[in-house]
C-alpha cells in the first residue's frame, strides 16, 4: 500500500465518534481523520443512507451530522442510518477539495483511483444492506431556493424531492455523482440547502432525514404535480474568459444585470434583459450537456444589449467571480 492509498482509507464506525456533538466543522478531522462510514442500528433494518461532507466548504451536512449524533447517541433511530462522512480534510481547510484530490462528488462512476475505490466500497456496503433511500446534502454558492435533484422519475425519488422542497431538478449529467450511483439501487436525492450553514436549510435537511427515517415505505404513486415543480438542465452559461465582468459596473467588458442571481428558478420570458457587453457576440455562451453550442437558441444581441431569445429559467447563477471563472455563471433550465 502506498502512502497515498493509506492517506485516504475508509474508516468503518458503528457509533458516532465521541465528542462529535460538540465540535464545529473546521475541527472535524480531529475526530474523523479519514473518510468514514458510520452505521447506527435502528428499529427498521434497511438503512437510510445519508451522504455528508462531499464538499469541504459546504457546512450544512456537517451540522445535520452533528444533530444526528446528538439525537441518536443514546436512543436508536426509527430506521438504521448509514452515514458517509466524505472529505474531512477539505472541510478542515474550508475548501471544496484540496490540491491533489478529486471533487468527491465526481468519483462515483467507473474509475480506478484510490478515491474511486473508496467510494465504491461505500456504495457496495449500502447496496449489500439493501438501502431504503439515499440523501446527499449540499449547498450552493449563489442565492437559490432550496431544491432537490433526482436522477430517476420513479414515485419514491419524486417523493424524496417533494418532501424536501417544492422545486426540483432532474439531471443525468454529470453522471459521476453520488446520487446517480445510488439511484441505480435505491431512491436517491441530492438536496441543495441554500448557502453554506443557512439555518433554514439545516432545519429542512434534518427534517427530511427524520421524515424518511420514520417512513415505513414510499407511496407507490407519484406525488401530485403541484408538490414539486421539476426542471431539467438545458445547458450551462459560460462567460468570455477574456472579458472583465461585473454586476454593478457598466464599464466592464461584460456588465451583467445586478439582480441576475435573485432570478434563480424564476421562469423568465423571451426578451428578458441579461447584460451589456463590448463584444456581445462572444460575451455569453450556452453549452449543452454534450458540449454543443446552444448560444444562438437562447441569447440575442441588440447592439450591446443581450437578452433572452426564448423563455428560460436560470438556476445556480452566482455572482462569485472565482466560481464563474472556474465553473460557470449558472445554468439554464426548462420545466420538465
Ligand atoms: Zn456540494
Amino acid at each position: 500500500m502506498t502512502a497515498r492509498d493509506a492517506a485516504i482509507r475508509l474508516d468503518r464506525l458503528d457509533q458516532f465518534p465521541a465528542g462529535l456533538a460538540d465540535i464545529g466543522p473546521r475541527e472535524i478531522a480531529t475526530l474523523v481523520p479519514n473518510p468514514a462510514l458510520i452505521t447506527i442500528p435502528g428499529e427498521r433494518e434497511d438503512p437510510l443512507f445519508v451522504s455528508t461532507v462531499l464538499h469541504g466548504n459546504e457546512t450544512t451536512s456537517f451540522y445535520v451530522l452533528r444533530e444526528l449524533a446528538r439525537k441518536y447517541r443514546a436512543t436508536p433511530p426509527p430506521r438504521s442510518l448509514m452515514i458517509f462522512v466524505g472529505n474531512v480534510r477539505a472541510m478542515a481547510a474550508d475548501v471544496r477539495y484540496l490540491p491533489g484530490q478529486p471533487d468527491f462528488n465526481r468519483i462515483w462512476a467507473d474509475g480506478d483511483s484510490p478515491f474511486h475505490r473508496l467510494v465504491h466500497e461505500v456504495a457496495d456496503a449500502a447496496r449489500e444492506r439493501d438501502a431504503f433511500a439515499s440523501i446527499d446534502i449540499h449547498n450552493n454558492t449563489g442565492t437559490n431556493p432550496h431544491y432537490g435533484c433526482v436522477n430517476a422519475l420513479r414515485p419514491a425519488d419524486l417523493h424524496l424531492a417533494a418532501a424536501f422542497a417544492p422545486v426540483g431538478v432532474f439531471y443525468k449529467n454529470p453522471s459521476t455523482t453520488q446520487s446517480i450511483a445510488f439511484s441505480q439501487f435505491c431512491p436517491a436525492v441530492t438536496i441543495e440547502c441554500g448557502q453554506s450553514g443557512d439555518r433554514a436549510g439545516i432545519a429542512k435537511a434534518l427534517g427530511l432525514v427524520e421524515h424518511v427515517a420514520a417512513l415505513d415505505h414510499f407511496p407507490d404513486h407519484a406525488p401530485p404535480k403541484e408538490a414539486v415543480r421539476l426542471y431539467q438542465t438545458i445547458g450551462s452559461v459560460m462567460v468570455d474568459p477574456a472579458a472583465s465582468i461585473s454586476f454593478d459596473d457598466t464599464e466592464a467588458d461584460l456588465a451583467l444585470r445586478p439582480d441576475l442571481e435573485a432570478m434563480n428558478f424564476s421562469d423568465l420570458e423571451a426578451g428578458t434583459y441579461w447584460a451589456t457587453a463590448r463584444e456581445p457576440a462572444r460575451a455569453l455562451r450556452v453549452v449543452g450537456e454534450h458540449g454543443d453550442d446552444l448560444t444562438d437558441r437562447f441569447f440575442v444581441a441588440d447592439g450591446a444589449r443581450i437578452s433572452l431569445k426564448r423563455a428560460a429559467t436560470p438556476a445556480m447563477i452566482t455572482s462569485d467571480e472565482s466560481v464563474i471563472r472556474q465553473d460557470c455563471l449558472g445554468y439554464l433550465m426548462a420545466p420538465l
